[in-house]
């Protein structure tokens, strides 16, 4: 799901779901939007066909790589095209890779995933801001980070420059019923965690669970972008 939101005008998300990958990508500047559609495109490669599950943190690298290379090339294009001004093109990026047995996560940046298991919902990436890093050095509660100045500040993202941070790249272990929301922060700004929690354990899948979402943000005013992905674990993981 990719909605423009009710108040920024254009749209600068971009977002999978496909059979294997999971993908969000929060595109910021002037190119934000070829950006962040970019670095999404670059890891469709690994979507379709068969992954070694012993190779798929070099093949999600190799991925990511490309998705840098892609943002770097939209920067140029926005400089030459004499949009770019002085202010960053970048992206966020958030992704889930899924082989035979295991789950493999990409993310630099503010977009989010999270996990709900046996009805608790659980962290799954951690904020690349500047009120990210205060949390897990415990200097500043999750709830005091909404309302913090910094929360925006994104310390890593892919850049035009490509100064800016390298992804965390790393396996993940998943458990048959594991519902996974991927989000652009136009979701999790507006939306509290224990309503994220709720509207993930009650819906009867994941689409639904999209849905009720996007209604969520809507009733607190969308003021973002927003994009949002919800995938369940089978008891055998899809393509598994
Ligand atoms: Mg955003």
């Amino acid at each position: 799901m990719n909605d423009g939101g009710l108040v920024r005008p254009g749209d600068q998300d971009a977002v999978q779901a496909g059979t294997r990958l999971l993908a969000v990508a929060d595109g910021f500047g002037p190119g934000g939007a070829p950006a962040s559609a970019a670095a999404v495109e670059a890891l469709k490669t690994l979507d379709g066909g068969t992954l070694d599950p012993g190779d798929v943190l070099n093949a999600l690298e190799d991925a990511v790589a490309r998705a840098a290379r892609a943002v770097r090339e939209v920067a140029v294009r926005t400089a030459r095209a004499g949009a770019a001004g002085r202010a960053e093109v970048g992206t966020t990026l958030t992704a889930l890779l899924w082989t035979a047995s295991r789950l493999a996560l990409v993310h630099i940046g503010d977009s989010r995933a999270h996990v709900l298991r046996d009805g608790e919902l659980f962290p799954v990436t951690e904020d690349h801001t500047m009120t990210g890093s205060l949390v897990e050095e415990g200097r500043l509660t999750g709830e005091e980070a909404r309302s913090h100045p910094g929360r925006a500040l994104l310390l890593r993202a892919l850049t035009g420059s490509g100064g800016h941070g390298v992804p965390d790249i790393r396996l993940h272990d998943t458990r048959p019923g594991d519902r996974y929301l991927l989000c652009s922060d136009g979701l999790s700004a507006v939306v509290p965690g224990e309503r994220l929690r709720s509207v993930l354990a009650a819906a009867p899948d994941p689409a639904s669970a999209v849905r009720e979402l996007r209604a969520r943000a809507y009733a607190a005013g969308a003021p973002d972008h927003l994009s949002c992905v919800v995938a369940e674990v089978a008891h055998r993981a899809p393509g598994g």
